[in-house]
This record gives C-alpha cells, structure tokens and sequence, in this order.
C-alpha cells in the first residue's frame, strides 16, 4: 500500500490508484480527535466512544478526501454474507445486516469499518463498478469474497476477469490463532491449508489473507492485490480487536465513483 493524505492519513493499493475515476482509501488510527483506546481516528459508533468525537472524525475523513460528510453509506455489518446495492438514494444511510455493498452509482462513498476482519475491494473498469466487503472467520467461511463478486456480476453484468481485488490490512496468520470451533469450520468449508500450527505450540492460527485470496482468484478475478498488513503487529497504526483485548476502535475503508 502507497501512503497518502494530509491531515488525515490514509493508505491506497497500488494496482488501485491508476483509476481516476475510483477513489479508494484506508484509514490509520491517525488523524482524528478521539481519545484512549479509540485515539484517534475512531469510526466506529458503537463501540463506546464519544460520539461527537467519532463525528468530528468523520467530518476530518470526509473533508481529507474532499466527500460532503452526510454522503457517506455503510452497513450495519453483522459477519454474514448478504451483499447490498448502494445507489444515490442509499446516501448517508445505514443498511441493516449487511456486510459488503456495491454500486455503480457515480459519487456514492461506500464505508465499511474494521479492526481485525478483511477488507475486501472490487473494482471493475470495464463496468465501472466498485464492491466493498467486510469478511471475519464467519464470513471467510461464508465465502463472502465469492459472494460479493457473483453480486456484482449479476447486478452490472461486470466480468471477473475485468475486475481488480484488493485484500486490505487484517489480522495476520502470525497473530489469528482459533478455537476448536473456527478450526473445525475452516476446515470443513475452506480446507486445512488455511490453518497452521506455527507456533509448534499445538494452537491453530487462521490465515485470513490466503482465504480471502484464494476466493477472488477462484471467482476469476483478473487481479488481486494483498496488503499484507497484519493488524494486530501493527496495532499502533491500525485498530485491532485482538491487539488491544477488545477495547479499541475502528479504522475505515472507502471506495467511491468520482
Ligand atoms: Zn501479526
């Protein structure tokens, strides 16, 4: 990833950033006005910050990438499956129990928040589409990447071979050890290459990464980029749920039409 910004810092993929047309970021824990564990740039709403700070926030990430602030559209994100389309109408709304969304409306800023769970952006060039998901273990296991590459399929007719995937920065292989519960759930919907023993400590660790990669390369897509950014060693630049014992904050993920 290729850092940018100015008062707020934020991140671009490189196989991403030749499109003038796609507006893309993701945010640090930089650049923002809350305080303690959500210092400083906080965008999540319910996880216990001050919620005027978690506006202004917003307002700052808004301003930084030149968006009016009231535009932007997430969903209420719940680990599942279900994909969303967006349109101008969605702007400055919340979809209920979704975890990814897509669009092809020009000027629709999809946001999704993390802290942990895998970024996963779409774009296609050709249809001039963008996709946006959010895939924990439950919806890695899902195959929520899958799912949010058939949607844009079918709802802008985008081919996978013309779209360009990013995985964003996401707890790591070294540091995502399981339970019995994930591993055996990995194991029977995804397959054990996806888990290792690395620390020869007999636990298991999830690679998210490889997942999600995995995914999008089996849907066809032409290109996929990994930031391979691991959340929790980097838990001074990003939010991360593990890192920090649950208490923490939530770091953004925007893509938009110009
Ligand atoms: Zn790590």
């Amino acid at each position: 990833m290729i850092p940018r910004g100015r008062s707020v810092p934020y991140y671009v993929f490189q196989s991403l950033d030749s499109y003038p047309e796609l507006l893309h970021a993701v945010t640090t824990r930089r650049g923002g006005v809350s305080a303690g564990h959500f210092a400083s740039l906080n965008l999540g709403h319910t996880v216990g910050d001050a919620p005027e700070a978690v506006e202004e926030n917003h307002r700052r990430l808004a301003e930084e990438l030149g968006i009016p602030k009231d535009f932007f559209v997430s969903p209420r994100q719940v680990h599942g499956n279900h994909v969303a389309i967006a349109t101008k109408a969605s702007r400055g709304s919340v979809v209920p129990d979704t975890d990814a969304l897509i669009t092809n409306d020009r000027m629709v800023p999809l946001l999704l928040r993390f802290a942990d769970c895998t970024p996963i952006l779409v774009y296609d060039p050709r249809r001039h589409a963008i996709g946006l998901g959010h895939a924990g273990w439950r919806g890695t296991v899902a195959r929520m990447a899958e799912a949010l590459v058939r949607a844009m399929s079918e709802a802008f007719g985008s081919d996978p071979a013309d779209m360009i995937a990013a995985v964003g920065p996401a707890i790591g292989p070294c540091c995502y050890e399981v339970g019995p519960e994930v591993v055996s759930r990995v194991e029977q919907e995804l397959g054990p290459e996806f888990l290792s023993n690395r620390k020869a400590d007999g636990h298991a660790y999830f690679d998210l990464w490889a997942a999600n990669e995995r995914q999008l390369r089996d849907s066809g897509v032409g290109k996929v980029e990994v930031a391979g950014v691991c959340t929790a060693c980097h838990k001074d630049e990003f939010f991360s749920h593990r890192g920090d014992h649950g208490r923490t904050g939530r770091f953004g993920v925007v893509m938009m039409l110009r």
